[in-house]
């Protein structure tokens, strides 16, 4: 499959939140893909994120390199997921899976992991998330489940990219609409 990391896929807003989205359409069982099971796709990723990242001014310079420990990242990827998820649907904090989450951070940083992995960054970017007023502008894609920080003024964002979600979503509806019209 032709697969390459695009601005696109970096449309969660902090590098947290990109790394969850690399498992796309979660609640879909027969359609979920987890990108980092292909391990080409995990290798490019350190690079990708330094170039597209909302929070790439915070690597500076820095060339993000794998991650020392698979698993603690993988870990890390789904205990921030959960964690923000049931933020967002429920508009609380789960004392449970915060406890998690900040396990998950813990064994990261407590791994040795280099100074520039991308499993430290995204560590960090998830403790910034945990604390930042920021988080109340945390969505959930309307078409493709990821997590998105909505930046915009009034807060309007049902998708986490216009341009692709977005559309998707329309030409679907446009699509049921036609199906609806042409049903004798
Ligand atoms: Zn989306």
């Amino acid at each position: 499959m032709n697969f390459s990391w695009t601005a696109h896929r970096f449309a969660g807003g902090a590098l947290a939140l990109d790394v969850a989205n690399s498992v796309v359409l979660r609640h879909d069982e027969a359609r979920r893909a987890d990108r980092f099971d292909v391990e080409a796709q995990l290798l490019s990723f350190p690079k990708a994120a330094a170039e597209y990242s909302a929070e790439r001014s915070i690597f500076g310079d820095v060339v993000l390199t794998m991650p020392e420990d698979k698993q603690a990242f993988i870990a890390l990827r789904e205990a921030t997921d959960r964690y923000f998820r049931s933020r967002v649907l429920s508009g609380h904090q789960g004392e449970a899976l915060l406890a998690d989450l900040l396990e998950a951070i813990a064994r990261v940083l407590r791994g040795g992991s280099a100074a520039n992995g991308v499993d430290r960054a995204t560590a960090h970017s998830a403790l910034r998330l945990i604390a930042a007023p920021e988080s109340e502008r945390m969505k959930i894609c309307g078409n493709c489940g990821w997590l998105f920080l909505d930046r915009s003024k009034n807060r309007s964002r049902v998708w986490c990219d216009m341009t692709v979600c977005g559309n998707r979503a329309k030409a679907s509806r446009h699509y049921r609409r036609r199906r609806e019209e042409d049903a004798p």
